[in-house]
């Protein structure tokens, strides 16, 4: 019978986060799956817990989830951990899981500590709907295509960042998505644990005396592309609203139908405007 794939959870800075499930799992299965050897046994340590340790991390992720794969084929159990939080959360997990699958081995999720959860839970912001957007990508082109991709979603943003890259970042966000209420948690669930809310512009004036690991989270916009667009569509003349449907090819009934549902009003006005004329 193949062994079992769990994904476990480990804490974001502080030790007490780990939960009882997590330690029963690592102290149970044959082997133990980290992003960074060292870390983990430092963590392992603490707990008493003694496990052969496999190293598991970004650049080795598909080669080291085959040689995993083949383990589990084996009877053997494993867990995945990556240095701190949930595993496939920006971290190494998402490779092995996909494998796992098309080989039909059981995957168990054991919850715990995720940076952009707790972060977005006492943000203040919007926590009914978020994009977690991880890291942005370090080339500034890229950086500025991402920016401009979300620029007109409406839920709240949730972004990683290095620490020496908070600056630039929050720079590129000013530059792209304006001058938004954003909030950084800074060194969750650690001595130092803070946030700081504010404009994009408050937040860069402080930005010297801001030290730590963060999460970004930035309040969606709050006008959708759509109603922007429509509310552009209203400032038009009735000829001009008709015009730009006209350039798309439809034909008159279809217009007025359109420019009627735009401005919500009744068909039969538009229709009466455009007979007059
Ligand atoms: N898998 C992790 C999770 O579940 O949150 C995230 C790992 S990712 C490589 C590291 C990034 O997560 C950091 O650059 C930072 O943006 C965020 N992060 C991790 N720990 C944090 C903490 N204690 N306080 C604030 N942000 C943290």
């Amino acid at each position: 019978m193949p062994g079992k794939l769990y994904l476990v959870a480990t804490p974001i800075g502080n030790l007490e986060d780990i939960t009882i499930r997590a330690l029963n799992v690592l102290k149970q299965v044959d082997l133990i799956a980290a992003e960074d050897t060292r870390h983990t046994l430092g963590l392992l340590n603490h707990f008493e817990i003694s496990k052969p340790l496999i190293s598991y991390y970004k650049q080795t992720e598909k080669s080291r989830s085959e040689v995993l794969i083949e383990k589990l084929k084996e009877g053997k159990n494993i867990a995945i951990v990556s240095d701190a939080g949930t595993p496939g959360i920006s971290d190494p997990g998402e490779e092995i899981v996909k494998l796992a699958i098309q080989n039909n081995i059981e995957i168990i999720p054991i919850p715990g500590a995720c940076a952009l959860i707790n972060a977005l839970i006492v943000s203040g912001l919007s926590t009914r709907e978020f994009s977690f957007i991880g890291f942005l990508s370090t080339i500034k082109k890229e950086k500025k295509e991402k920016l401009e991709e979300v620029k007109f979603e409406t839920r709240t943003l949730i972004l990683y960042e290095a620490p020496h890259k908070l600056k630039g970042t929050l720079e590129q966000i000013f530059e792209t998505l304006g001058n938004r209420n954003i909030v950084l948690a800074r060194e969750l669930t650690k001595i130092h644990e803070e946030f700081i809310r504010g404009t994009v512009s408050e937040i860069l004036d402080r930005i010297e005396e801001i030290k730590g690991e963060f999460v970004i989270l930035v309040e969606g916009n709050n006008i959708s592309k759509k109603d922007l667009e429509l509310s552009n569509l209203k400032n038009l003349s009735l000829e001009e609203h008709y015009s730009r449907y006209e350039n798309q090819g439809l034909d008159k009934k279809e217009i007025i139908k359109r420019i009627a549902k735009d401005r919500n009003v009744n068909k039969n006005e538009i229709y009466q405007y455009f007979i007059k004329k």
